[in-house]
């Protein structure tokens, strides 16, 4: 019997943080500004509805239906895209945190319930990012279907980065791995293995796409490395809207100053916003970051007031463009990013234009 999503529940990671820590630099500071309990109902017509609904229906249909392709669902947009890439059109494959949305509070809609309960294979990214998901599709996993936790599959726990974010004491890692190409190139490799396990007869197409992909990322990887280098050291340091690139700092040598996280409907006092434009001056950061997702007045005013450049493009789940588009990828977004970056911090941003979408 379908499993329904949970009808009341906390929004995880709903915390609103306002957030600055310089590393390497001993004390931080940290402005929580509360939490929010939100509940969610369903409406009651749209249970019936799915109650009512049979095999044949609107709903995907099972891998006997489909000609024995493998029904397969991922989570956020990199990660289904990652997929794509290496699965080509050999799968059935669904997406189910729809862009634009904060995958950290998402929760499943009772119609994912039904993809989960039919599919073969379910790519998440783990890291405890998306545990309504993982928890509604442990409940209807059906039988000889697997759910693979890329995160949890790519590194092990001395890999992972806890930041103010996501402290080590609630006992959440940083789950955006995938900011690191070669951390995607991971979940790819992870990827081609369980699908030829499942699907061995299209395994050559499978390491085919893997070996396309590596070269991609590879291209990509170098264009970052020569873009981050164009970069004054001094300006190569992040002050962003959410903190979603500890591991793409990492690999290439930026400084993570903080992140303002704004889930938020109460806007910092006075003086927090005063004492963030303090610090961001005596660190001559250049500019600050944003994002289309999580929209940050807050970030726009701190700029503003310190006479911060405030670029709101960047972006870490949401692809550029639209479905279809050369760039609606998962190597679209990083080059996008490295754009941002450069042109914001001094550096050259058409050292990314080498990377092939
Ligand atoms: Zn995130």
């Amino acid at each position: 019997m379908l499993q329904l999503p949970e009808l009341d529940q906390d929004f995880r990671d709903s915390g609103v943080g306002l957030l600055f820590h310089s590393a390497g630099k001993g004390a931080g500071m940290r402005m929580a500004l509360g939490r929010h309990k939100i509940s969610l109902y369903l409406p009651l017509a749209l249970l019936v509805v799915l109650c009512a609904c049979g095999p044949g229906m609107s709903a995907p249909r099972g891998s006997e239906s489909q000609g024995g392709r493998l029904q397969v669902v991922s989570t956020v947009s990199p990660i289904t895209d990652i997929v794509y890439n290496i699965a080509g059109d050999h799968i059935d494959l669904s997406g189910i945190v729809p862009e634009g949305v904060n995958s950290h509070t998402f929760e499943p809609a009772p119609s994912d319930a039904i993809k989960l309960a039919q599919a073969d294979l379910i790519f998440i990214n783990g890291l405890h990012l998306e545990l309504p998901t993982l928890k509604l599709a442990e409940a209807n996993l059906k039988e000889g279907a697997e759910i693979v936790l890329l995160g949890e599959q790519a590194v092990g726990p001395d890999d992972y980065i806890y930041d103010f974010s996501f402290p080590k004491e609630a006992g959440n890692p940083n789950p955006h791995l995938w900011t690191d190409p070669i951390y995607a190139l991971k979940y790819a490799e992870i990827v081609r293995d369980i699908l030829a396990a499942h699907d061995p007869d299209n395994g050559d197409d499978y390491r085919a796409n893997y070996a396309r992909f590596a070269a991609r990322i590879q291209s990509l990887d170098a264009a970052i490395q020569a873009t981050t280098a164009s970069i004054p050291v001094e300006n190569r340091k992040l002050f962003t809207y959410h903190d979603s690139f500890p591991y793409f700092a990492l690999r290439y040598g930026y400084t993570v100053l903080g992140a303002v996280q704004p889930a938020d409907f109460s806007a910092p006092s006075a003086q927090e916003v005063a004492a963030l434009i303090e610090q961001l001056r005596a660190e001559r950061v250049p500019a600050i970051f944003g994002s289309d997702v999580f929209p940050a007045p807050v970030l726009e005013q701190i700029g503003r007031e310190a006479g911060i450049a405030y670029v709101d493009t960047l972006r870490d789940d949401d692809l550029p463009g639209m479905p279809g588009d050369p760039d609606h990828s998962y190597i679209g977004l990083m080059v996008e990013n490295l754009k941002s970056m450069a042109g914001a911090l001094g550096g050259d941003p058409t050292l990314m234009e080498s990377v092939g979408k």
